[in-house]
């Protein structure tokens, strides 16, 4: 297994457009982008941007993909824009629904890469969970999606694609009229107009699928800004939450630029178990992790960090681990909840999950210590919800294959020369 500290976050770069009939995504493009691409193509500035605030308003907010519905757009222009540019949302290669309602799809790039994205619906809300990488560099020892390569980040486009998508397959684009609408501000965790998000299935978003969200910072910053943005998908900050493995020199940034709600994948309270199940905390300890967190802007009690920990079978599941847990969150003084995940086995895994009796029992430690700890319940186990696996299966190659395959090619290419 290799060291994080070799791992270089910067990845194959790939340009966006145009594609490959010549026109151009606006999908991830922001309004002032919008505007320059459509100068370029020829409109006059100011009605570049023009064009550009009320095809934003289309694309992000009401989820049009054909230029001919823009009704606010002269019915002369539609074919010019459809000429040069497309609105594009990513290639579903499989969708499956799970007994208990959990959707998961495989989506495909025009690159040809594969990642996913899982809706998990409850009672009083919906959760859409965004991959941000194809692969994973950091090879977290629990995590399926840790056993693939890294092929590289996903573009903006890509990130917010997949709430778009989602929205269409959950049939969500607001209809009705506009009149009234503004921004949605901190206080207003929806949106106006004549629509609220009231019976609205996708309600959260969680930066927690395939990846490392802060190794691609730039892109799914850029993305959230316009989920977030009250004139393209306007959902509250309040209502995203992006999950690191401890990406520390990244965590302030993430405050400042983005201010959406933060996870932790935490897993182990020492730092040689959580050096083995967590590779990057060889790199950024426990202690920088936790005062990160502390340091991290906007965390309250009203706005608690989440600490992700997934149960394995005598490898943090103790009561002293539990008791450990407590000491951290208090000792730093973090407005924390905890996330007990029962482990979901996957086929060449070396840990098992821990028994029922004792998730109960480090959960009610860290209860008693005056902190919540619910245990989550797997969701969408029959249709392999948990992260990467679908894509994984699809692949058919684990990362022990593709290193063999390395092997055996660079020795072929050494017995050649
Ligand atoms: S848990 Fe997240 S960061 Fe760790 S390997 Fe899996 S996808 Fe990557």
């Amino acid at each position: 297994m290799h060291h994080p500290s070799h791992i270089s976050p910067v990845v194959t770069p790939r340009p966006v457009t145009p594609r490959a009939d010549g026109r151009i995504d606006l999908i991830g493009l922001p309004r002032a982008e919008i505007a320059t691409h459509f100068a370029a193509a020829g409109l006059e500035p100011k009605q570049a941007k023009l064009r550009a605030k009320q095809v934003f308003h289309w694309v992000y907010h009401r989820g049009v993909t054909d230029f001919h519905a823009m009704t606010d757009i002269a019915k002369a222009q539609h074919d010019w824009f459809a000429q040069h540019f497309i609105i594009g949302r990513p290639e579903v290669v499989e969708a499956h629904v799970s007994t208990d309602g959990t959707r998961k799809w495989l989506l495909r790039s025009d690159d040809a890469q594969e990642y996913e994205m899982v809706f998990i619906p409850d009672a009083d809300r919906g959760t859409l969970c965004v991959s941000s990488q194809v692969g994973c560099t950091l090879n977290c020892r629990f995590c399926y999606t840790g056993t693939m390569r890294l092929v590289r980040n996903l573009t903006p486009g890509e990130i917010v694609g997949q709430v778009m998508l989602a929205r269409d397959a959950l049939g969500e684009w607001p209809k009705g009229s506009m009149a009234g609408f503004g921004p949605a501000t901190d206080e207003d965790d929806d949106e106006g107009g004549d629509y609220t998000a009231d019976g609205r299935l996708l309600t959260n978003i969680v930066m927690m699928g395939m990846g490392e969200p802060l190794f691609n910072f730039d892109n799914v910053r850029d993305a959230l800004k316009l989920v977030m943005d009250g004139d393209g998908l306007a959902l509250s900050k309040r209502r995203i939450t992006l999950s690191t493995s401890g990406v520390v020199p990244m965590m302030a940034r993430a405050g400042a630029e983005i201010g959406v709600n933060l996870a932790v994948s935490l897993h182990a309270v020492r730092n040689e178990v959580r050096d083995e199940i967590v590779p990057l905390n060889r790199k950024y300890k426990l202690e920088e992790l936790l005062q990160a967190c502390a340091d991290y802007p906007g965390a309250n009690n009203a706005r608690r960090i989440t600490f992700e920990y997934v149960m394995l079978k005598d490898k943090n599941d103790s009561d002293d681990d539990a008791r450990e847990l407590v000491r951290l969150i208090r000792k730093y003084d973090l407005p924390a909840k905890v996330n007990l995940i029962p482990f979901n086995p996957w086929p060449g895994t070396a840990y098992e999950c821990s028994e029922p009796a004792r998730i109960r029992a480090f959960s009610e430690i860290v209860f008693n210590g005056g902190i919540s700890a619910p245990v989550r319940t797997p969701r969408g186990r029959d249709i392999m919800a948990a992260c990467g696996q679908l894509k994984s299966t699809s692949e058919k190659r684990t990362r022990a294959e593709l290193d063999r395959l390395a092997e055996e090619k660079s020795a072929s290419l050494m017995l050649g020369a």
